[in-house]
């Protein structure tokens, strides 16, 4: 029984998550904790989920050696490449998992919240693929900003609310979505894109990631005749693609967990996402985990260069990992990521997500030994972000 790092019975890692929610949704959330392990655990489920992520997502996706940036930064350098994922990143191996459990409750309507609208599309993949009706909220602003993530949702079939409150970004948006599950707490499943949010949910999607994990350890014995790498980074938003690469490993304390924390134009320039260094302890989406805040308690507007890693809070299990020194946590200002992203651009043929190019900014920040295994989670593809590319190095100058 894995405990240490785990969540316990009470839906806590150590003293952040639990379930901080209004009277109203607690039937939706207690439904949802009552059946998710048993549901996961069905034979039927396990069969379903595992052939969707085979034929549908594309798993498992491969750990590839990356040659030329193990010889640049003398170590041995393996990429899991989630990037090859079907819709570009992580996001799906959750929102497949998700939509499956909302099936076995019986719902048949699904909704969402999203931000740079990746996981707005990730939801609306699979609710076109299970011809469940779908209602993703999405900040005023966010809609703008997005607005290719926008028409893909429609494409899919899906219907983007905007949120016109506050902000008008991914908070107000989240706001709109409880407030919906609120009144519709029959026949509507919230779909949650990050390890995040109330009790159960950090630990469902953390469940649904572990495959990262899960693939990493096989496909390394394969190639290495051993399982467990020396570093495993990943870069934290959320948290989910970092949950992911991390569960099998978290009790294995031999094996070094680096999380990389978006810094904006830097820690101490009031515009960044670094939630571990910032943030104190608070509440945020039904979760107490540590949180960017004012003095009196009111939340921070993060700021990154990537929507992905642009949340002002991090989910509990990495604030736990932080409070007891499991993982260490590295923040990456915009410049160093984009600088990495044209980088490893270059030198392995892989264009990554902005967020994901965090991650690879670790090899600038740490000396690792020519013996060490480090893998890297590459969390996503970087099409996405082409236009900020351009703008950035001025390609079309
Ligand atoms: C959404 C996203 C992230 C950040 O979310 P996590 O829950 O922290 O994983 C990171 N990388 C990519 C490519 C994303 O799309």
């Amino acid at each position: 029984m894995k405990t240490k790092y785990n969540v316990d019975e009470n839906g806590f890692y150590g003293q952040f998550g639990g379930a901080f929610i209004p009277e109203m949704l607690y039937p939706n959330v207690e439904e949802l904790k009552e059946n998710y392990l048993k549901i996961m655990a069905e034979s039927s489920f396990q069969e379903e989920f595992n052939d969707l992520l085979q034929q549908f997502v594309g798993r498992p996706t491969p750990l590839y050696f990356a040659k030329r940036l193990s010889e640049k930064y003398n170590t041995k350098i393996y990429l899991k490449r989630e990037d090859l994922c079907h819709t570009g990143a992580h996001k799906i191996n959750n929102t497949i998992g998700q939509i499956l459990v909302a099936k076995r409750l019986g719902k048949t309507r699904i909704i969402a919240e999203t931000g740079a609208g990746q996981h707005g599309v990730a939801t609306a993949t699979v609710c076109a693929l299970m011809g469940l009706e779908c209602i993703v909220y999405m900040g005023e602003v966010d809609i703008k900003r997005q607005a290719p993530n926008v028409a893909r949702m429609k494409m899919l079939g899906a219907e983007v609310r905007p949120a016109t409150s506050g902000s008008k970004t991914l908070k107000d948006a989240t706001n709109e979505a409880i407030r919906d599950w609120i009144n519709n707490p029959i026949d509507t499943f919230y779909i949650i894109g990050s390890v995040v949010g109330p009790h159960p949910y950090p630990d469902m999607v953390a469940r649904f990631q572990s495959v990262i994990s899960k693939e990493i350890k096989t496909q390394l014995l394969a190639q290495e005749g051993k399982e467990n790498p020396d570093y495993v980074i990943a870069c934290v938003g959320g948290g989910s693609n970092a949950a992911g690469a991390f569960y099998e490993f978290l009790e294995e304390e031999a094996v070094k967990l680096i999380a990389v924390e978006a810094a904006g134009h830097g820690v101490d320039s009031g515009e960044s996402a670094a939630t571990s260094v910032l943030g104190k302890i608070g509440i945020i989406h039904g979760s107490k985990t540590l949180l960017m805040q004012t003095e009196d308690g009111q939340i921070t507007e993060p700021y990154s260069i990537s929507a992905g890693l642009d949340y002002p809070g991090v989910g509990p299990l990495h604030a736990h990992l932080h409070d007891t020194s499991r993982a260490e946590f590295i923040a990456i200002t915009d410049s160093e990521a984009m600088q990495s992203g044209l980088e490893i651009s270059k030198t392995e043929g892989i264009i990554p997500a902005i967020e994901t190019a965090h991650a690879f900014s670790v090899l600038d920040k740490k000396q690792f030994l020519p013996t060490d295994i480090v893998v890297i989670n590459l969390s996503g593809r970087g099409d996405k972000d082409l236009n900020t590319y351009i703008d950035y190095f001025k390609f079309s100058e």
